[in-house]
């Protein structure tokens, strides 16, 4: 049997685009496809012409050299092409859905032309929950309401008066969209009766109005974990809106910020926490007493001679780390505060402290006075 040649089979010119090619291939393979032919041996032989021919000329290396061999370039000891037409069942579907996935009910039908029409599925729905920082460490179950809406008990969803039924919308036939012709292109809209839903309910339910759903609070519990950050998002799957008219749920995601602390700063999974010591303390050295995260204290020893922003590190009292063990560190920060509203017998006592100072107490000052003099002194020489 000699071989029809592939422009031929496709109906197309030696010299079609890649698009004209794809054109010609479609209808066609819906014209012979199987399906749509069962039993029909004569469309099952053309529909795999029409593939073989396709496979070679929408490949630009095997179209390159079919035109220049002809069938020769795939014939056996030949330019080592594959042998189409045996193994094209798996890979053929696969085009087709390319080519025609919705139109055949693609899986994942929900909304539009996949599904039956009028199935819709549910809105997400977002939930705001703002917790505490104390409540990020330790982690904790939260019972939240949502006003949501709910498939309708009275008449399960369908929007009908019990004893009816919702009937085919005449308008569509169930489609759920028309066609217009406008000019010279058909235009497809939802229909203007069933709004989209294929089916419309004569005798309305009193529950829901015919909606088929009802509006509701729903409560729910959530677990937060310890260790959470600002910012996370918890997905709760079909814990959104109920679907239209048998849809599928919605999904609910509630999203987490945590609240500033008074006192704590997070940075991940360390906390950070300014405390202001005396100066005296700073001076001659101390204990201090600085708060936790998990509710109790804490003492930080304070060394003799210590400078504001000096920090300490405390391991193990920061924040959890999210599913894991870890855990972060506090880092206690100190201000050294100045006294103020003095008394006069503790003016007397800093004055004579001040009298007996050196630059050996105020090292700091001391080397910063001197490079201020040696600039000023090199700036005037060289002026
Ligand atoms: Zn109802
Ligand atoms: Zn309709």
């Amino acid at each position: 049997m000699s071989k029809r040649d592939y422009y031929e089979v496709l109906g197309v010119a030696k010299t079609a685009s890649e698009s004209e090619l794809k054109v010609a291939f479609r209808k066609l393979a819906m014209v012979h496809h199987p399906d749509r032919n069962p039993g029909d041996k004569e469309a099952e032989i053309k529909f795999k012409e029409v593939n073989e021919a396709y496979q070679c000329l929408a490949d630009g290396q095997k179209r390159a050299a079919y035109d220049r061999f002809g069938h020769a370039a795939f014939s056996q000891g030949g330019a080592g092409g594959p042998g189409f037409g045996n193994e094209f069942g798996d890979f053929m579907s696969d085009i087709f859905e390319n080519f025609f996935g919705d139109g055949r009910g693609a899986p994942g039908g929900g909304r539009g032309r996949g599904g039956a029409p009028g199935r819709e599925r549910g809105a997400d729905l977002r939930y705001n929950l703002e917790i505490s920082l104390e409540e990020a460490f330790a982690g904790k179950t939260e019972t939240i309401r949502i006003p949501t809406s709910i498939a309708c008990e009275t008449c399960s969803g369908t929007g009908a008066k019990a004893g009816s039924k919702p009937r085919t919308c005449s308008t569509c036939g169930g489609y759920g969209r028309v066609r217009a012709a406008q000019g010279f292109f058909a235009i497809e809209r939802t229909c203007p009766n069933c709004h989209g839903r294929g089916e419309v309910v004569d005798d309305p339910c009193p529950s829901c109005s015919g909606a088929g759903r009802v509006n509701r609070e729903r409560t729910l519990s959530i677990n937060v974990p310890a260790g959470v950050d600002d910012g996370l998002r918890i997905r709760l799957a079909g814990e959104g809106e109920s679907g239209l008219r048998g849809g599928p749920p919605g999904d609910l995601y509630v999203f987490l910020s945590i609240k500033p602390h008074p006192f704590f700063q997070r940075d991940g999974a360390d906390l950070f926490c300014r405390v202001p010591i005396s100066m005296v303390t700073a001076a001659l050295s101390g204990e201090i007493t600085v708060p936790v995260i998990d509710g109790s204290q804490t003492q930080v020893r304070i060394p003799a001679g210590t400078q504001t922003a000096k920090q300490f590190r405390i391991k193990g009292k920061g924040m959890p780390v999210l599913r894991s063990r870890e855990v972060g560190d506090l880092y206690i920060q100190v201000s050294v505060e100045t006294p103020q509203n003095l008394t006069k017998r503790q003016r007397e006592l800093l004055q004579e402290f001040d009298q007996s100072a050196s630059d050996e107490n105020h090292p700091e000052s001391a080397g910063f006075f001197s490079k201020v003099r040696d600039f000023f002194v090199s700036g005037s020489t060289r002026a």
